[in-house]
């Protein structure tokens, strides 16, 4: 199978979507018609990624981060192996690279990260699961770079004007995973805990880490 559903780029209001839908349909029928794989085993395939693998992978590389310098260093360094040390690896998850967002300091205003794959839908299966319907639409895609803080409003999210936001463009080769900021009042948290408070918008770059008490 092709891991990368590069496309023409005639379709700016999404509607290639179901186009896609459909031209994998039909060459799933060839590939099974001339016998080269076993519909159970695609089906498996579908399954492990929308039920096993998901954003959970990514909570629990974010929480430990969160909790351990020394695995926030390997992390920096060698984001694919220090993912695949807590068994999360895989299609499409190849070549992580980590992205984190700084609090504003006295000498910086801080930093937000936000991905989008401009091309196709590039994102890290491994650690996100299946990606949400609108990070492949056109919309999302050409937004977050010309306007990423309108994007960022369109999510509800509000940053001080000094942040600096930072856009990162997936590529087959690189996928990126965004370390929120930890909420305030977590100190002490187990990983468990914190790990709840992580969900997939934050890793995107379209949402923060929950605050304490504010349940998904
Ligand atoms: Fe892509």
């Amino acid at each position: 199978m092709n891991d990368h559903d590069h496309h023409d780029h005639g379709h700016d209001d999404g509607s290639a979507l179901p186009e896609i839908a459909l031209r994998v349909k039909a060459l799933e029928s060839i590939l099974v018609e001339k016998g080269y794989v076993d519909p159970a085993a695609i089906d498996a395939i579908v399954e492990t990624y929308e039920t096993k693998v998901g954003p959970r992978n990514g909570a629990r590389v974010v929480a430990r981060a969160w909790s351990d310098p020394t695995y926030l260093s390997r992390l920096r360094e060698d984001a694919t192996a220090a993912i695949a040390e807590l068994g999360f690896a895989g299609r499409q998850g190849e070549h992580m690279r980590l992205v984190e967002n700084t609090p504003p300091l006295p000498n910086h205003p801080g930093c937000h990260n936000l991905v989008v794959c401009t091309l196709c839908s590039c994102y890290p299966w491994s650690v996100l699961g299946l990606p949400p319907v609108w990070y492949k639409a056109a919309p999302y895609r050409a937004k977050a770079v010309i306007d990423p803080r309108g994007v960022l409003a369109d999510f509800g999210v509000a940053l001080p004007k000094e942040t600096e936001i930072r856009v990162w463009d997936s590529t087959a080769e690189l996928r990126y995973l965004v370390l929120p900021l930890r909420p305030a009042g977590t100190e002490g948290w187990s990983e468990d805990k914190l790990a709840d408070l992580v969900t997939r918008d934050s890793m995107i770059g379209t949402g923060l880490a929950l605050a304490p008490g504010a349940k998904s």
